[in-house]
């Protein structure tokens, strides 16, 4: 029997905030245990939240990138359950008015639709002795503000591979990562994935019932816990058995996942509106003004650098780096020749900073070297040594241009050509019956090179040559 996978996504990332989703302590990965706490983030009776404007506004930035929805009027509620890990026994979550509604991520050629992007807290961490007799609780991650996207599975198109999932990570990473949303640092557990896989005999239109993963960490045990799920159910069904609605907890170092828990329904957390909390008013100037703060994508990015003329190899390249891509925007407003940006870029820029990752030149400095070029004022070689200098101290490129060369009039140019033309008649007439004009003309412009120090430019000088030679 063949069959389809349907896989559903839910992703929690830390945002960026310095403090606490409902209380000012500190935001802040690490730390001396249960020292970024307070009565609000421990639960402690009569404490009460409120809400972080700088972490609605992320949530709403995450949704505006990925093209959803924002609901005007949206709710905290109260999810209820009882664990360690959760001081109050309930977590501030939304259920029935979440932020953000729709939305959509490109993977391939797909637009996988997005359910819903919610802002909820995150839970403390529970740090078990090896022995396992001792449990402690570090609450230093309680409170801290997190959203939750929650893919749709149940339309088309959706996930249908773990290449897929990883892909929809990944791009989903990289947008939060662009617009400053999150930093998503996986080892730091700042972005988490659940993982939903169901399968269905191939082209069957009623879904299988669907086996949850939690807090899988990292993008190859997201990739090696859905394979393993897969191959699970396949072979239950091929064996005739049914599959059972449940929670898995996979374990990467052993490679399986085993049962955590069965059948759970939105019921069991018994939802209902945080009183403690007003409900949110978003106004559409607000979103507006947030929808102005957000860059381009990477995807677009690329479309626009193709279009000044970029190989797809080097808008790839540039796309992936946000300092490439800052360097690149800043000096594109100052020269308009993107072309001889990217080649600097990709070329003397990277082989310079690729130890510790710092451009040294400015932008402004850049821009002033290719614009003297493309003026024809600076040749290649002196346009080397000006940047070599611009990188290791602060200079003048224009004066610096100026005294090094390539600033020769026309006139001037024209002047020496001929006074060399007719200082070397032999090669003249080599020239003009010879087999290689091209290795003589290459031997004029050196000599025009010699004689200018430099400071012709040696494509205008060959123009002229080629014409005065005649
Ligand atoms: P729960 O209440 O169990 O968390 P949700 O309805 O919130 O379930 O869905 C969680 C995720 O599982 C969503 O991404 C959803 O699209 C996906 N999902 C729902 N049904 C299925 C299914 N049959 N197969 C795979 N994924 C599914
Ligand atoms: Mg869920
Ligand atoms: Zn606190």
């Amino acid at each position: 029997m063949e069959y389809d996978v349907v896989i559903g996504l839910e992703v929690h990332a830390e945002l960026k905030t310095k403090t606490k989703v409902f209380c000012p302590c500190k935001n802040e990965f690490g730390g001396q245990p249960n020292t970024h706490c307070c009565p609000v983030c421990l639960g402690l009776p009569g404490a009460l939240p409120t809400l972080n404007k700088e972490a609605l506004k992320l949530a709403i930035k995450a949704g505006l990138a990925l093209g959803c929805q924002i609901n005007e009027l949206s709710v905290f509620e109260r999810k209820n359950y009882f664990y360690p890990d959760l001081p109050k026994a309930y977590q501030i979550s939304q259920m029935v008015r979440p932020i953000c509604l729709g939305g959509h991520l490109k993977v391939g050629e797909k637009e996988i639709p997005i359910n819903r992007i919610h802002l909820e807290e995150d839970a403390g961490k529970l740090i078990h002795s090896s022995d396992g007799s001792v449990t402690m609780i570090d609450y230093n991650r309680g409170g801290v503000p997190l959203i939750e996207l929650v893919t749709e599975a149940l339309q088309e198109p959706h996930l249908e591979s773990a290449e897929e999932a990883v892909e929809f990570l990944e791009k989903l990473r990289q947008v939060y990562i662009f617009t400053g949303v999150a930093d998503c640092e996986i080892e730091k557990g700042q972005m988490r994935a659940d993982v939903n896989v169901s399968i269905k005999p191939k082209g069957s239109s009623a879904f299988g019932t669907k086996v949850e993963m939690k807090n899988i960490m990292g993008f190859k045990a997201v990739y090696r816990a859905i394979n393993y799920e897969i191959e699970r159910q396949k072979n239950i069904l091929s064996k005739g058995g049914v599959i059972e609605q449940e929670t898995r907890r996979w374990d990467d170092n052993a490679q399986e996942s085993y049962t955590m828990r069965k059948k759970e329904n939105a019921q069991d957390y018994r939802y209902f509106p945080d009183p403690d909390l007003l409900a949110v008013e978003v106004s559409k100037t607000v979103v507006d003004e947030i929808r102005r703060e957000i860059p381009m994508l990477p995807e677009e990015l690329k479309e626009k650098y193709l279009s000044l003329g970029l190989s797809d190899y080097e808008a790839s390249i540039i796309v992936k780096d946000q300092n490439l891509i800052d360097f690149f925007e800043k000096t594109l407003k100052l020269c308009s020749n993107a072309k001889a940006i990217s080649n600097w870029l990709l070329g003397e820029i990277s082989s310079l900073s690729k130890d510790d990752n710092m451009i040294k030149i400015s932008p402004d400095d850049m821009a002033k070297i290719i614009n003297l070029m493309d003026d024809g004022k600076l040749n290649r070689s002196v346009a080397k040594t000006i940047f070599t200098k611009a990188w290791n101290e602060n200079v003048d490129v224009e004066a610096l241009a100026k005294t090094l060369g390539g600033n020769l009039s026309e006139t001037e140019l024209e002047e020496m050509i001929v006074s060399i033309i007719e200082k070397n008649p032999k090669a003249v007439s080599d020239y003009q019956n010879g087999a290689e004009p091209e290795k003589l003309l290459k031997w004029f412009v050196g000599q025009v090179m010699k004689e200018s120090r430099g400071k012709a430019n040696a494509v205008k000088a060959e123009e002229i040559l080629k014409e005065k030679l005649k």
